[in-house]
């Protein structure tokens, strides 16, 4: 496994309560990084938190809805406060929303989808970038899908908000190289997560694991030692880009 030089530097993730954020959070601690646990749910974040530091690690447990400007704003000013000048961001809390066709897609269910995320990472990303660059730079990772670059059916507000993940990605990091931010967009492709295994039954899970060509579904560590290296100054040449981590479901 390589190790990354990330000591000293803090770090928020969202989403870090279960799933890709919580493996990406235990992969930044160890190596190195103090770690802002951010979930919804306040025992998720504390559970994870809670383990970090079992481990030796340094982390804390915050409660934040990414959908809301004050709670965002109040999670980086709080990183800051209590670990230290923020230097590296990830993304990722999101949510799958219903499964309709566009035609008869819920409303509300739409607006949801596109508020955590999609305005989630906007209100993050507006957040940290000035701290970021205020601390000599860092790096900001916006957790994207396959499904930021491909479509698929009865999931029109996940995709159309992934796509757009994708997009704010690029301008952001256009913006924010002269400051020493980079940003990038990750793309997993079907992840073994609670995410998954709550909104799919396991022969659709069995099914989708073959439009992998490595014949399975990815695992959420698989996912994070992308984003630790993004994370790192090994990465110093890489903006404003879109990596996959899918096992080949878009090379066909
Ligand atoms: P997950 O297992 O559902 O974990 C996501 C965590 O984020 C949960 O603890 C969830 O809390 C939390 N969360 C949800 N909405 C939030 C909000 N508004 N503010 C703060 N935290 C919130 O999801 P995952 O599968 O790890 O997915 C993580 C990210 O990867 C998402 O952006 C997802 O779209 C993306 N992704 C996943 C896959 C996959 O196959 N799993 C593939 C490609 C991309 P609650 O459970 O309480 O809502």
């Amino acid at each position: 496994m390589a190790r990354y030089e990330l000591d000293g530097r803090t770090a928020i993730v969202t989403g870090a309560g279960a799933g890709i954020g919580e493996a990406c959070a235990h992969v930044l601690s160890s190596n190195g990084a103090a770690v802002l646990v951010v979930d919804l749910d306040e025992e998720r974040a504390e559970n994870v938190a809670g383990s970090i530091s079992n481990n030796g690690g340094t982390a804390l447990p915050h409660v934040a809805d990414v959908s809301n400007l004050d709670d965002v704003e109040a999670m980086v000013a709080r990183a800051e406060e209590e670990l230290g000048p923020l230097r590296i961001a990830v993304n990722n809390a999101g949510i799958g929303g219903t499964s309709q066709p566009t035609g008869q897609y819920d409303l509300d269910a739409w607006r949801r989808v596109m508020s955590v995320n999609l305005d989630g990472v906007f209100y993050c990303m507006r957040a940290e970038i000035d701290p970021i660059g205020r601390a000599g730079g860092g790096s900001i990772i916006n957790m994207s899908s396959v499904l930021g670059s491909v479509g698929i059916e009865n999931s029109p507000a996940y995709v159309a908000s992934k796509h757009g993940v994708v997009g704010l990605t690029k301008a952001a990091a256009l913006e924010h190289a002269a400051e020493g931010v980079r940003i990038n967009a990750v793309g997993p492709g079907f992840i073994s997560t609670p995410l998954l295994e709550e909104n799919l039954p396991a022969e659709a899970q069995a099914q989708i694991a073959t439009l992998h060509a490595l014949g399975r579904l990815g695992t959420s560590e698989e996912v994070a030692n992308l984003v630790v290296f993004l994370a790192s100054d090994d990465a110093s040449f890489i903006t404003g880009s879109y990596h996959l981590v899918d096992a080949g479901y878009t090379a066909r």
